[in-house]
């Protein structure tokens, strides 16, 4: 069984590229799956994002205008000192990518493709996609599912049901994701931002990728996951215009 393609955020595959190249220890044998999983600390958090940052550096050319860099920090930063965890030190890599793509690692560390900048077409969105990342990093998702993934490691030579344990971290997954959208767009709204930049963004998003398939097979359920996350997001957008 495979985990469905991710759209747009992938926070899933730094961690795991660190689970790959990086033997696995287990920091508490009572944790179950069902439990809230243990965090990690802050330093922790940086330690592991630092190893993740080495590893897209090392992977990925990095967009070094400094006028470009200096406005979309200057988002970053805005949309992250109105959130939970502002204590936290943000930082935001531009990779040269022609690919649509945010994602973040532990610790601050967010990520963007010049794609994604070049198919934004306002600060608005951006700052919704940043507000994204951000959220993860305030609820602690990379940690949440670090956690959940040394436990599903743990168990497959315990004979344990891979593909039951996958479909549980993927509806958590699914789960991140929607709580990331919204707490990115309060964060956003927050920051004096128009709270419909990620929406506006996802939207145009899937209809280019349902344009680009239109030859190929349709994924179902990949189709079907965007469209709950869409609805799920103008419904929270719709309330928080209400409350105005
Ligand atoms: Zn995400």
């Amino acid at each position: 069984m495979e985990l469905p393609q991710r759209v747009l955020c992938i926070i899933i595959i730094p961690v795991i590229i660190f689970i790959a190249t990086e033997g696995v220890s287990r920091a508490n044998d009572d944790w179950q799956l069902n439990d809230t999983p243990p965090e990690m600390t802050d330093d922790e958090e940086a330690a592991l994002g630092k190893q993740v940052d080495d590893y897209i550096r090392y992977q990925f050319y990095v967009e070094d205008d400094p006028e470009f860099n200096e406005a979309v920090d200057n988002i970053v930063q805005k949309v992250a000192a109105v959130s939970d965890r502002n204590t936290l030190s943000f930082t935001c890599t531009i990779l040269q990518s022609p690919s649509i793509n945010a994602f973040s690692a532990p610790g601050g560390y967010i990520y963007l493709t010049y794609g994604l900048l070049k198919f934004a077409q306002t600060e608005d969105e951006v700052a919704g996609i940043v507000g994204h990342e951000v959220a993860h990093a305030s609820l602690r998702h990379a940690s949440k599912l670090y956690h959940e993934i040394m436990e599903i490691l743990s168990h497959q030579d315990k004979g344990i049901d891979d593909a039951a344990s996958l479909l549980l971290l993927n509806s958590h997954l699914e789960e991140f994701e929607q709580d990331a959208d919204t707490t990115g767009v309060f964060y956003a709204h927050k920051a004096g931002f128009n709270p419909t930049g990620l929406l506006d963004f996802l939207e145009r998003h899937f209809a280019l990728l349902m344009r680009r398939r239109m030859f190929g097979m349709p994924s179902y359920g990949a189709t079907a996951m965007i469209g709950t996350r869409l609805n799920h997001l103008r419904e929270y957008i719709s309330n928080l215009e209400k409350k105005e």
